[in-house]
Protein backbone atom coordinates (compact mmCIF):
# COMPACT_ATOMS: atom_id res chain seq x y z
CA UNK A 1 0.00 0.00 0.00
CA UNK A 2 1.13 3.62 -1.12
CA UNK A 3 1.78 5.42 2.20
CA UNK A 4 3.13 8.93 1.01
CA UNK A 5 4.94 11.28 2.13
CA UNK A 6 2.51 14.21 1.81
CA UNK A 7 -0.81 14.10 0.60
CA UNK A 8 -2.14 17.13 -1.15
CA UNK A 9 -5.72 18.14 -1.58
CA UNK A 10 -7.09 20.21 -4.66
CA UNK A 11 -9.82 22.87 -4.08
CA UNK A 12 -13.42 21.39 -4.30
CA UNK A 13 -12.22 17.34 -3.60
CA UNK A 14 -14.15 17.07 -0.67
CA UNK A 15 -17.37 17.60 -2.49
CA UNK A 16 -16.68 13.49 -3.27
CA UNK A 17 -16.45 10.84 -0.73
CA UNK A 18 -13.44 9.08 -1.58
CA UNK A 19 -11.41 12.94 -0.80
CA UNK A 20 -13.01 12.12 2.92
CA UNK A 21 -12.06 8.61 3.21
CA UNK A 22 -8.23 9.50 2.26
CA UNK A 23 -8.50 12.73 4.76
CA UNK A 24 -9.89 9.90 7.20
CA UNK A 25 -7.56 7.85 7.21
CA UNK A 26 -4.38 9.82 6.97
CA UNK A 27 -5.00 13.22 9.10
CA UNK A 28 -4.08 11.92 12.27
CA UNK A 29 -0.64 10.87 11.39
CA UNK A 30 2.04 13.18 12.39
CA UNK A 31 4.49 11.53 9.93
CA UNK A 32 2.15 12.59 6.90
CA UNK A 33 2.28 16.35 5.81
CA UNK A 34 -1.20 17.26 4.40
CA UNK A 35 -1.78 20.20 2.01
CA UNK A 36 -4.70 21.99 1.38
CA UNK A 37 -4.84 24.40 -2.03
CA UNK A 38 -6.94 27.16 -2.53
CA UNK A 39 -5.86 27.11 -5.99
CA UNK A 40 -5.31 23.93 -8.29
CA UNK A 41 -1.95 25.10 -8.40
CA UNK A 42 0.41 21.78 -6.77
CA UNK A 43 3.76 21.93 -8.18
CA UNK A 44 5.09 24.06 -6.00
CA UNK A 45 4.50 22.25 -2.75
CA UNK A 46 7.01 19.38 -4.19
CA UNK A 47 10.60 20.18 -3.34
CA UNK A 48 13.23 19.38 -5.03
CA UNK A 49 15.66 21.83 -7.04
CA UNK A 50 16.49 19.45 -9.74
CA UNK A 51 15.05 16.44 -11.41
CA UNK A 52 17.16 13.80 -9.33
CA UNK A 53 14.95 15.27 -5.82
CA UNK A 54 11.88 16.02 -7.70
CA UNK A 55 11.52 12.47 -8.87
CA UNK A 56 12.13 11.01 -5.08
CA UNK A 57 10.03 13.81 -3.57
CA UNK A 58 7.32 13.45 -6.21
CA UNK A 59 7.01 9.86 -5.88
CA UNK A 60 5.92 10.06 -2.25
CA UNK A 61 3.56 12.23 -2.68
CA UNK A 62 -0.47 11.83 -3.42
CA UNK A 63 -2.62 14.27 -4.68
CA UNK A 64 -5.92 14.24 -4.84
CA UNK A 65 -8.15 15.76 -7.63
CA UNK A 66 -10.30 15.41 -10.10
CA UNK A 67 -10.58 14.29 -13.64
CA UNK A 68 -11.60 17.35 -15.98
CA UNK A 69 -11.61 16.16 -19.30
CA UNK A 70 -13.55 13.63 -19.79
CA UNK A 71 -12.09 12.11 -22.79
CA UNK A 72 -10.75 9.15 -22.46
CA UNK A 73 -7.53 8.65 -24.67
CA UNK A 74 -7.32 5.41 -26.58
CA UNK A 75 -5.25 2.57 -25.53
CA UNK A 76 -4.40 0.48 -28.95
CA UNK A 77 -3.96 -2.47 -28.90
CA UNK A 78 -4.67 -3.73 -25.52
CA UNK A 79 -8.39 -2.11 -25.24
CA UNK A 80 -10.10 0.71 -26.65
CA UNK A 81 -10.02 3.46 -24.55
CA UNK A 82 -7.59 4.34 -21.12
CA UNK A 83 -9.62 4.07 -17.99
CA UNK A 84 -8.85 7.08 -16.01
CA UNK A 85 -8.53 6.27 -12.57
CA UNK A 86 -5.10 6.94 -11.13
CA UNK A 87 -1.95 8.50 -12.56
CA UNK A 88 0.95 7.91 -11.55
CA UNK A 89 2.94 4.83 -9.84
CA UNK A 90 5.01 4.64 -6.38
CA UNK A 91 7.36 1.79 -7.81
CA UNK A 92 11.01 3.41 -9.26
CA UNK A 93 10.92 0.94 -11.74
CA UNK A 94 14.21 2.10 -13.85
CA UNK A 95 13.13 1.24 -17.00
CA UNK A 96 8.90 2.28 -16.17
CA UNK A 97 7.65 4.31 -19.02
CA UNK A 98 5.81 6.73 -16.69
CA UNK A 99 9.67 8.20 -16.26
CA UNK A 100 9.46 9.74 -19.89
CA UNK A 101 5.43 10.04 -19.82
CA UNK A 102 5.15 11.81 -16.67
CA UNK A 103 8.19 14.27 -16.64
CA UNK A 104 8.29 15.88 -13.85
CA UNK A 105 5.12 15.21 -12.57
CA UNK A 106 5.90 11.37 -11.33
CA UNK A 107 3.62 12.06 -8.37
CA UNK A 108 0.45 10.24 -7.93
CA UNK A 109 -2.69 11.52 -8.63
CA UNK A 110 -6.17 9.74 -7.65
CA UNK A 111 -8.89 11.46 -9.78
CA UNK A 112 -12.05 11.48 -6.86
CA UNK A 113 -14.56 12.42 -9.28
CA UNK A 114 -15.13 8.17 -9.74
CA UNK A 115 -19.34 9.45 -10.87
CA UNK A 116 -18.49 11.45 -13.75
CA UNK A 117 -15.78 9.28 -15.10
CA UNK A 118 -18.57 6.23 -15.09
CA UNK A 119 -20.78 8.11 -16.39
CA UNK A 120 -18.65 8.77 -19.44
CA UNK A 121 -17.73 5.30 -19.49
CA UNK A 122 -21.37 4.09 -19.99
CA UNK A 123 -21.18 7.17 -22.74
CA UNK A 124 -18.50 5.35 -24.70
CA UNK A 125 -19.55 1.88 -24.04
CA UNK A 126 -23.18 2.87 -25.80
CA UNK A 127 -21.82 4.20 -28.87
CA UNK A 128 -20.23 0.49 -29.61
CA UNK A 129 -23.39 -1.72 -28.92
CA UNK A 130 -23.47 -4.56 -29.92
CA UNK A 131 -19.39 -4.34 -29.87
CA UNK A 132 -17.83 -4.84 -26.41
CA UNK A 133 -15.93 -2.03 -25.89
CA UNK A 134 -12.56 -3.00 -23.41
CA UNK A 135 -10.93 -0.24 -20.64
CA UNK A 136 -7.34 -0.14 -19.66
CA UNK A 137 -7.10 0.96 -16.25
CA UNK A 138 -3.25 0.91 -15.65
CA UNK A 139 -2.19 2.97 -18.73
CA UNK A 140 -0.62 5.70 -17.29
CA UNK A 141 -0.31 4.10 -13.29
CA UNK A 142 -0.78 1.20 -10.99
CA UNK A 143 -3.81 1.63 -9.93
CA UNK A 144 -3.23 -1.16 -6.85
CA UNK A 145 -1.08 0.44 -4.37
CA UNK A 146 -3.86 3.08 -3.49
CA UNK A 147 -7.06 0.65 -3.80
CA UNK A 148 -7.05 0.36 -0.03
CA UNK A 149 -7.94 3.49 0.57
CA UNK A 150 -9.67 4.92 -2.69
CA UNK A 151 -11.77 1.40 -3.56
CA UNK A 152 -12.05 3.03 -7.00
CA UNK A 153 -10.85 -0.26 -8.57
CA UNK A 154 -13.45 -1.96 -6.64
CA UNK A 155 -15.98 0.21 -7.39
CA UNK A 156 -15.53 0.39 -11.39
CA UNK A 157 -15.28 -3.66 -11.14
CA UNK A 158 -18.90 -3.76 -9.69
CA UNK A 159 -19.47 -1.15 -12.49
CA UNK A 160 -18.64 -3.37 -14.93
CA UNK A 161 -19.79 -6.61 -13.63
CA UNK A 162 -23.10 -5.24 -15.15
CA UNK A 163 -22.13 -4.11 -18.03
CA UNK A 164 -23.10 -6.38 -20.46
CA UNK A 165 -20.82 -4.26 -23.33
CA UNK A 166 -18.37 -3.19 -21.40
CA UNK A 167 -14.95 -4.86 -20.16
CA UNK A 168 -12.42 -3.72 -18.09
CA UNK A 169 -8.61 -4.93 -17.74
CA UNK A 170 -5.73 -3.80 -15.48
CA UNK A 171 -2.10 -4.53 -15.10
CA UNK A 172 0.13 -4.56 -11.68
CA UNK A 173 3.06 -5.44 -9.95
CA UNK A 174 1.45 -5.15 -6.06
CA UNK A 175 -0.86 -7.52 -4.40
CA UNK A 176 -3.39 -4.75 -2.56
CA UNK A 177 -6.02 -6.69 -3.69
CA UNK A 178 -8.25 -8.25 -0.62
CA UNK A 179 -10.71 -5.49 -1.26
CA UNK A 180 -11.50 -7.14 -4.52
CA UNK A 181 -11.78 -10.28 -3.80
CA UNK A 182 -15.53 -10.84 -2.76
CA UNK A 183 -17.39 -8.45 -5.13
CA UNK A 184 -19.42 -9.13 -8.27
CA UNK A 185 -17.43 -8.73 -10.65
CA UNK A 186 -19.09 -11.30 -13.41
CA UNK A 187 -16.40 -12.00 -14.74
CA UNK A 188 -15.72 -8.91 -17.17
CA UNK A 189 -12.61 -7.95 -15.52
CA UNK A 190 -9.37 -9.29 -16.21
CA UNK A 191 -6.45 -8.80 -13.82
CA UNK A 192 -2.52 -9.02 -15.10
CA UNK A 193 0.48 -9.50 -13.21
CA UNK A 194 3.66 -8.00 -13.89
CA UNK A 195 6.35 -10.10 -12.91
CA UNK A 196 10.08 -10.95 -13.36
CA UNK A 197 12.47 -13.07 -12.08
CA UNK A 198 13.93 -12.03 -8.65
CA UNK A 199 16.73 -10.77 -9.02
CA UNK A 200 15.69 -7.75 -11.94
CA UNK A 201 13.13 -7.41 -9.54
CA UNK A 202 15.75 -6.41 -6.72
CA UNK A 203 17.75 -4.83 -9.23
CA UNK A 204 15.61 -2.46 -11.25
CA UNK A 205 12.16 -2.66 -9.74
CA UNK A 206 12.32 -0.67 -6.35
CA UNK A 207 9.23 -0.43 -3.90
CA UNK A 208 7.52 -2.62 -5.80
CA UNK A 209 5.91 -6.08 -4.31
CA UNK A 210 7.95 -8.87 -4.73
CA UNK A 211 8.05 -12.09 -6.50
CA UNK A 212 5.93 -14.16 -4.18
CA UNK A 213 3.42 -11.73 -2.77
CA UNK A 214 2.29 -10.87 -6.62
CA UNK A 215 2.06 -14.56 -7.20
CA UNK A 216 0.43 -15.02 -3.79
CA UNK A 217 -2.03 -11.85 -4.78
CA UNK A 218 -2.81 -13.21 -8.55
CA UNK A 219 -3.99 -16.81 -6.98
CA UNK A 220 -6.23 -15.00 -4.58
CA UNK A 221 -7.85 -13.72 -7.86
CA UNK A 222 -7.89 -16.46 -9.60
CA UNK A 223 -9.36 -18.59 -6.95
CA UNK A 224 -11.96 -15.28 -6.77
CA UNK A 225 -12.87 -16.17 -10.43
CA UNK A 226 -11.43 -13.34 -12.33
CA UNK A 227 -9.38 -14.23 -15.25
CA UNK A 228 -6.03 -13.61 -14.83
CA UNK A 229 -2.95 -13.37 -17.06
CA UNK A 230 1.07 -12.71 -16.64
CA UNK A 231 3.20 -10.22 -17.84
CA UNK A 232 6.72 -11.13 -18.23
CA UNK A 233 8.26 -7.77 -18.68
CA UNK A 234 10.92 -6.69 -19.38
CA UNK A 235 12.61 -9.98 -20.04
CA UNK A 236 16.24 -9.19 -20.23
CA UNK A 237 19.31 -11.13 -21.60
CA UNK A 238 21.64 -11.44 -18.90
CA UNK A 239 23.82 -14.68 -17.57
CA UNK A 240 21.99 -16.94 -16.41
CA UNK A 241 18.46 -15.84 -17.71
CA UNK A 242 17.24 -18.98 -19.06
CA UNK A 243 18.11 -20.66 -15.71
CA UNK A 244 16.30 -17.51 -13.36
CA UNK A 245 13.34 -17.26 -16.33
CA UNK A 246 12.77 -21.25 -16.30
CA UNK A 247 13.25 -21.43 -12.23
CA UNK A 248 10.44 -18.39 -11.79
CA UNK A 249 7.97 -20.35 -14.24
CA UNK A 250 8.55 -23.79 -12.58
CA UNK A 251 7.56 -21.94 -9.13
CA UNK A 252 4.81 -20.37 -10.88
CA UNK A 253 3.65 -24.02 -12.04
CA UNK A 254 3.80 -25.34 -8.59
CA UNK A 255 1.53 -22.85 -7.12
CA UNK A 256 -0.86 -22.40 -9.90
CA UNK A 257 -4.15 -24.65 -10.34
CA UNK A 258 -4.31 -26.92 -12.99
CA UNK A 259 -8.24 -26.77 -13.35
CA UNK A 260 -8.98 -23.24 -14.20
CA UNK A 261 -12.14 -21.98 -15.75
CA UNK A 262 -10.32 -19.26 -18.28
CA UNK A 263 -6.92 -20.18 -19.80
CA UNK A 264 -4.17 -17.90 -17.71
CA UNK A 265 -2.48 -15.92 -20.60
CA UNK A 266 0.70 -14.63 -21.14
CA UNK A 267 2.11 -11.69 -22.96
CA UNK A 268 5.79 -11.65 -23.01
CA UNK A 269 7.86 -8.33 -23.65
CA UNK A 270 11.74 -8.02 -24.56
CA UNK A 271 13.14 -4.76 -22.87
CA UNK A 272 13.17 -1.69 -25.46
CA UNK A 273 13.83 1.49 -24.97
CA UNK A 274 14.03 4.66 -26.90
CA UNK A 275 16.81 7.71 -27.03
CA UNK A 276 14.33 9.95 -25.08
CA UNK A 277 13.79 7.24 -22.36
CA UNK A 278 17.48 6.14 -22.47
CA UNK A 279 18.78 10.37 -21.52
CA UNK A 280 15.70 10.43 -18.51
CA UNK A 281 16.35 7.15 -16.75
CA UNK A 282 20.48 7.86 -16.81
CA UNK A 283 19.12 11.37 -15.58
CA UNK A 284 17.10 10.12 -12.63
CA UNK A 285 19.30 6.81 -12.20
CA UNK A 286 22.63 7.87 -12.88
CA UNK A 287 24.01 4.56 -11.11
CA UNK A 288 21.59 2.22 -13.46
CA UNK A 289 23.05 -0.60 -14.45
CA UNK A 290 20.09 -1.18 -17.09
CA UNK A 291 21.67 -2.60 -20.16
CA UNK A 292 21.21 0.13 -22.51
CA UNK A 293 23.79 -0.13 -24.94
CA UNK A 294 22.41 0.60 -28.45
CA UNK A 295 25.27 -1.27 -30.54
CA UNK A 296 23.97 -4.60 -28.87
CA UNK A 297 20.42 -3.67 -29.86
CA UNK A 298 18.59 -3.06 -33.43
CA UNK A 299 17.02 -0.23 -33.71
CA UNK A 300 13.68 -0.22 -35.06
CA UNK A 301 10.34 2.08 -36.31
CA UNK A 302 7.29 1.58 -34.08
CA UNK A 303 3.91 2.33 -35.53
CA UNK A 304 3.62 5.59 -32.98
CA UNK A 305 6.35 6.90 -35.66
CA UNK A 306 9.68 6.84 -33.21
CA UNK A 307 12.18 4.07 -33.22
CA UNK A 308 13.31 1.99 -30.38
CA UNK A 309 16.04 -0.48 -29.42
CA UNK A 310 15.50 -3.69 -29.22
CA UNK A 311 17.27 -6.86 -28.58
CA UNK A 312 18.45 -8.15 -32.14
CA UNK A 313 16.49 -10.60 -34.62
CA UNK A 314 18.36 -13.68 -33.03
CA UNK A 315 17.79 -12.68 -29.24
CA UNK A 316 14.21 -12.67 -29.89
CA UNK A 317 14.02 -15.37 -31.45
CA UNK A 318 15.54 -17.21 -28.72
CA UNK A 319 13.11 -15.62 -26.65
CA UNK A 320 10.31 -16.77 -28.62
CA UNK A 321 11.43 -20.38 -28.50
CA UNK A 322 12.75 -20.36 -24.83
CA UNK A 323 9.23 -19.15 -23.15
CA UNK A 324 6.83 -21.03 -25.89
CA UNK A 325 9.16 -24.44 -24.89
CA UNK A 326 8.93 -23.82 -21.15
CA UNK A 327 5.44 -22.27 -20.61
CA UNK A 328 4.46 -25.46 -22.41
CA UNK A 329 6.26 -27.66 -20.15
CA UNK A 330 4.12 -25.87 -16.96
CA UNK A 331 0.87 -28.11 -17.77
CA UNK A 332 -1.47 -25.30 -17.11
CA UNK A 333 -4.22 -24.31 -18.97
CA UNK A 334 -2.74 -20.97 -20.45
CA UNK A 335 -2.12 -19.02 -23.77
CA UNK A 336 0.85 -17.27 -25.19
CA UNK A 337 -0.94 -14.17 -26.25
CA UNK A 338 2.42 -12.46 -27.64
CA UNK A 339 5.95 -12.78 -27.22
CA UNK A 340 7.90 -9.81 -28.82
S1 LIG B 1 5.14 -0.61 -10.96
FE1 LIG B 1 4.69 -0.30 -13.12
S2 LIG B 1 3.90 1.79 -13.27
FE2 LIG B 1 4.94 1.58 -11.28
S3 LIG B 1 7.02 2.31 -11.61
FE3 LIG B 1 7.02 0.09 -11.91
S4 LIG B 1 6.69 -0.21 -14.11
FE4 LIG B 1 6.11 1.90 -13.61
Amino acid sequence: MFIPKRIIFEKDVFQYSIANEIRKMFETRNDIEIIYLSSNRYKQHIPGEDLYTQFREGKRTLVVDTKKSLKFQSCKPSAHYQLPLVTGCMGQCEYCYLNTNLGDKPFVRVHVNLEDILNQTQKYISEKIPEITIFEGAATSDPVPVEPYTNLLKRTIEFFGEQEYGRFRFVTKYNDVDNLLNIPHNEHTEVRFSINTPNIIQQYEKGTASFEKRIEASIKMMEAGYPIGYLIAPVFIYQNWKDEYRQLLHLMSEKLSTSVKFPITFEIISHRYTSIAKSRILEVFPESTLPMENEERMYKYGQFGYGKYVYKKEDISEIKSFFTEEIEKMQIHSEIKYII
